[in-house]
Formats: C-alpha cells, structure tokens, sequence
C-alpha cells in the first residue's frame, strides 16, 4: 500500500484508490533520484527503493505516451508512463531557503538599475551650456 513521499502531500493508496493518482517509484539513475529526495524535503531519511511520489507532483510534459496510444488518440491516465528524466514540481513544499535567494538577488538588481541613470543626463546638460556659449 504505497504512499507518498513529499512531506506535504497526504496521498495514499487507499484514498486515491478511484481518483486516478498513481504512485511512481524513484528512478534508479542516482542524480535523478537526488532531485526527487530533495523536492519531498523530508527531515527524515527516504528509502529510494520503496518510496513512492504520487502523480500530482508531476506536469503533463513528465508523462510518455505510449506509441499505440497516441496513434489511436486514446490516452487514459492509468496506463501512463514516466519519463526517464521527470521531476517532481508541483505541489511541493516550499522551502525558506529559496525564498531568502530570490529576496536578496531582486534587492540587487534594483540596485543596479538606479545607479546609471543618477549620472547620466546630467553630464550631457553641462556639456550643452559650454557650447552655446
Ligand atoms: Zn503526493
């Protein structure tokens, strides 16, 4: 009876059942498998081989569809398949430490956009004064 493993998301099996949220392994390519242990912020340690994330944490463009299926124009949920490479992205956890980066970097760029235009037309007014007269 699988369940989910992102910290927030209270799916599992039995609740699921006839919603058509499926639950997906963890792949087995390391660097991947990474991704997904870090979008589930957990504090506790996930077994990769038994964890599960379920179907909600996944966009549309993470799904292949069978050749047979899209040849037919059938698509059914239960029978979709994972690519290789997909990430879980949606409704996940957020993390305070990616709010506090995106704070500090706005701050910055700020920053920049003020200081050239302090400099800039007053430099030319001056210069205009000196050749009229
Ligand atoms: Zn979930």
């Amino acid at each position: 009876m699988p369940n989910c493993a992102i910290s927030t998301c209270k799916n599992y099996s039995r609740v699921t059942k006839n919603s058509g949220v499926r639950y997906f392994g963890f792949p087995t390519e390391e660097n991947f498998a990474k991704q997904w242990v870090k979008a589930c912020y957990r504090r506790d340690k996930i077994n990769v081989k038994n964890a599960r994330v379920c179907s909600i944490h996944f966009s549309e463009d993470c799904f292949e569809i069978p050749l047979r299926q899209r040849l037919l124009n059938y698509q059914t949920t239960n029978s979709r398949v994972l690519k290789f490479d997909a990430v879980p992205t949606l409704h996940l956890p957020k993390t305070p430490v990616q709010k506090e980066v995106s704070l500090r970097s706005l701050r910055m760029a700020k920053k920049k956009q003020i200081l050239p235009n302090c400099n800039g037309p007053r430099n030319t007014s001056k210069l205009e004064t000196t050749c009229f007269l």
